[in-house]
C-alpha cells in the first residue's frame, strides 16, 4: 500500500473509532416563552435559537414550555418551535417550586399545562419541575412521580445542571445599563462555562455508573442561547460530543429507574450519585453559584471599561 493510502486509511479509521466513543449529549430548552428583553424581542430569540439549531444541524431539541406564559401573542413561537421539526414538552403552567406549593397544587398546575399544551404538534409526554424541585421531601417526590406518570408523563430530568440563566442574565443586565459588551469574550465565557459542567457531571457519571450516559443538558430560551448556542455545539463536536436527540438520551437505562433520593436539584446523574453514598456537597459545580459568577465574569472582562 503506498502511503497516502495508508494515511487515508488511519484517518477513516480514527474518525469511526473516534465516532464510536463519542459522549453523546441532547439539548433541553426551559421556560419558552420568554419575554422580550433590552438585547432582542422574544420573537427574535425563537428565531435566533431556531436558526442557530438549524445551522448545526442538531437532530432535535425538546424546548420544556412555561403554559402560563403563552398568550395570543406569544404562541406562535411555539408553533415555529414545533414547525422546526423540534419539540415541546411541559414545565408546569404558573412556574412553581413544587416543594414550597406541595404535591396536590402542583399536580393541578402541572395539568392546566397538560391541556394548555394540548393544541400544539410535536408535543411529548416528558415534564419538568421549574428549579429542578421534585418535591419537599422523598415521600412527596414519589407522591408526585405516580401522579405524573398517571397523567401519561415521563421526567423530563436534566443531567447536567448549570447557571446558564444567570450568566444570560450577567449580558443582558449589562446591555440595560448601557455598557458596552465585548461579545467574543461573553460567548467564551458561556461555552466553558457550560462545558465545564457538562465535563463535572460527566466525571461524576463515571465514577458513579463507570460509563458516560447519554447525557441532558439544561439550558434556557434566553439571550445567551439565542447569541452562543451554535458555538456551544460547535466546542461540544470539537471536543469528541456528539449532540443527540432528547428522545434518543431519554433511552438511555438511567432513565428506567428514579433514583430513592431527596437530592434532584442537581439532576439524574447527582441524584444517582446521591443515592450511592456520594456527598451532596461534592455534587455541585462552583459555577452554580450567583456570587462565583458574578467574580468569574468580571474577571473574564465581558464588559468593556467597566
Ligand atoms: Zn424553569
Amino acid at each position: 500500500m503506498d502511503k497516502r493510502f495508508l494515511s487515508l486509511f488511519s484517518l477513516i479509521l480514527l474518525c469511526v473509532t473516534s465516532m464510536s466513543n463519542a459522549r453523546e449529549i441532547a439539548l433541553t430548552f426551559d421556560d419558552a416563552p420568554t419575554p422580550d428583553s433590552v438585547l432582542m424581542t422574544g420573537v427574535e430569540r425563537t428565531q435566533k435559537i431556531i436558526a442557530a439549531l438549524k445551522k448545526a444541524n442538531v437532530p432535535d431539541a425538546l424546548i420544556f414550555v412555561k403554559a402560563g406564559h403563552i398568550d395570543s401573542q406569544n404562541a406562535d413561537r411555539l408553533t415555529q418551535y414545533a414547525d422546526a421539526g423540534f419539540h415541546l414538552a411541559n414545565h408546569s403552567f404558573s412556574h412553581q417550586s413544587a416543594g414550597q406549593i406541595g404535591v396536590n397544587a402542583y399536580a393541578e398546575d402541572a395539568y392546566k399545562a397538560h391541556l394548555a399544551l394540548k393544541s400544539f404538534k410535536n408535543v411529548l409526554n416528558f415534564h419538568r419541575f421549574p428549579y429542578l424541585h421534585y418535591g419537599k421531601d422523598l415521600a412527596d417526590i414519589n407522591q408526585l412521580q405516580a401522579l405524573l406518570t398517571e397523567l401519561g408523563y415521563k421526567d423530563g430530568y436534566v443531567t447536567v445542571d448549570n447557571f446558564d440563566w444567570y450568566i444570560s442574565s450577567l449580558i443582558t443586565k449589562a446591555a440595560e445599563e448601557k455598557k458596552t459588551i465585548d461579545y467574543e469574550k461573553a460567548r467564551d465565557f458561556y461555552v466553558n462555562s457550560l462545558y465545564d459542567s457538562i465535563e463535572f457531571y460527566d466525571a461524576i457519571a463515571k465514577k458513579t455508573l463507570k460509563r458516560s450516559p447519554r447525557h441532558v443538558l439544561l439550558l434556557h430560551e434566553n439571550d445567551a442561547a439565542a447569541l452562543f448556542i451554535g458555538d456551544l455545539v460547535n466546542h461540544l463536536r470539537s471536543k469528541g460530543w456528539k449532540i443527540i436527540s432528547p428522545q434518543q438520551a431519554y433511552k438511555d437505562t438511567i432513565a428506567k429507574k428514579f433514583p430513592q433520593v431527596a437530592l434532584h436539584k442537581q439532576g439524574r446523574v447527582a441524584a444517582i450519585a446521591s443515592s450511592k453514598g456520594i456527598p451532596d456537597t461534592e455534587l455541585r459545580h462552583p459555577s452554580e453559584n450567583e456570587q462565583y459568577l458574578d467574580q468569574a465574569f468580571a474577571k473574564a472582562g465581558v464588559i468593556v471599561n467597566q
